[in-house]
């Protein structure tokens, strides 16, 4: 199986500052991995590296097979981008924006027009295709700039938290598009924050926190590795006091903020302690990567 994407031991320094620290990571043709973390672990400057806008200060990287930075421009023939915030021109009908996009990548008028009849399909944006951008809902703009990143047909299509400001339904929507983008057999690149995002769409992933990379797999792989349980969140009281009340029921135990979560193999006697106890609320579910995150560093991922 070949990598669309290749990034080793890659660096970036702003100042003082290591925001990208010996990031290794490879992404099979064909699959959709996931740089999950926090705000601030260094998705979106790792992202600009690999498109060349950044300039790592170590490492290398390739993208479709050509060395980046050298030869960005080749690669960026072959890739799609879809940035964290839509920049689509707001006095453009919703075809225009396309149409301009084209030209970008030096598609004649005629290719392009041929193009928006299928990219408008796909952004399920048929009745939108003379409305103006600024008509448009939030999810509408997300779905035409995802359809604009595949005006030049890419092999591979990298985004910077695709679904960010999103509501529920406007973010399956975006979920069943990019699936079905998978089943054409792009790779995907993204960035995200959210937890059940990476989970559901994402072959496989790395953390990363502080620039660094803190693991590395296929979600449910992950989970198992680190978690290998189920987990009940409980708050209402005192952490600390629940954490020594609990810990001898649970396989292991760990407080984030007001809340104790603990890690069980069998539920049973941490819900019969607390059933019925007055002003406590708890959820027994199953563990997922957030539960990852809080094991290797210690703390929640999103604050
Ligand atoms: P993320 O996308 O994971 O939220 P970023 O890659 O945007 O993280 O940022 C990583 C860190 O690098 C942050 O602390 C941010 O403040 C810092 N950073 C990003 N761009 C610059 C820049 N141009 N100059 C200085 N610091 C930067």
């Amino acid at each position: 199986m070949s990598n669309t994407i290749e990034f080793c031991e890659v660096e970036k320094r702003y100042g003082e500052r290591t925001v990208v620290d010996r990031l290794t990571f490879h992404v099979r043709t064909g699959e959709c991995f996931g740089l999950l973390g926090p705000n601030g672990a260094g998705k979106t400057t790792t992202l600009k590296m690999l498109l060349g806008i950044a300039e790592p200060d170590a490492g290398t990287i390739a993208l479709c097979g050509k060395a980046i930075p050298a030869h960005a421009r080749l690669a960026r023939q072959r890739t799609g981008v879809v940035p964290q915030f839509d920049n689509l021109d707001p006095d453009f009908t919703v075809s225009e924006n396309l149409l301009v996009f084209g030209r970008y990548f030096g598609l004649s008028t005629s290719k392009a027009r041929a193009m928006v009849p299928g990219l408008l399909e796909f952004a399920r944006l048929e009745h939108k295709a003379d409305a103006r951008v600024s008509e448009l809902s939030g999810g509408m703009k997300r779905r035409l700039t995802l359809a604009r990143s595949l005006i030049n047909d890419p092999d591979v299509l990298i985004m910077d938290e695709p679904t960010t400001g999103l509501d529920p339904q406007a973010r399956h929507l975006i979920w069943e598009r990019l699936r079905s983008l998978l089943a054409r057999g792009k790779t995907l690149l993204l960035t995200t924050h959210f937890m059940e995002e990476a989970e559901r769409l994402c072959d496989r992933l790395c953390i990363i926190d502080e620039g660094r990379k803190i693991a590395e797999g296929a979600p449910d792989e992950l989970i198992e590795s680190e978690i290998g349980c189920e987990v009940i969140e409980v708050y209402g009281a005192s952490p600390a006091a629940l954490r020594d009340e609990l810990t001898p029921l649970a396989a292991r135990t760990e407080i984030s903020g007001e809340t104790l979560f603990c890690y069980v193999n069998d539920a049973g006697p941490i819900n019969a302690r607390l059933e019925g106890r007055p002003g406590l609320r708890y959820l027994h579910r199953p563990a997922n990567l957030e539960d990852v995150f809080l094991r290797l560093t210690g703390r929640e991922m999103q604050d």
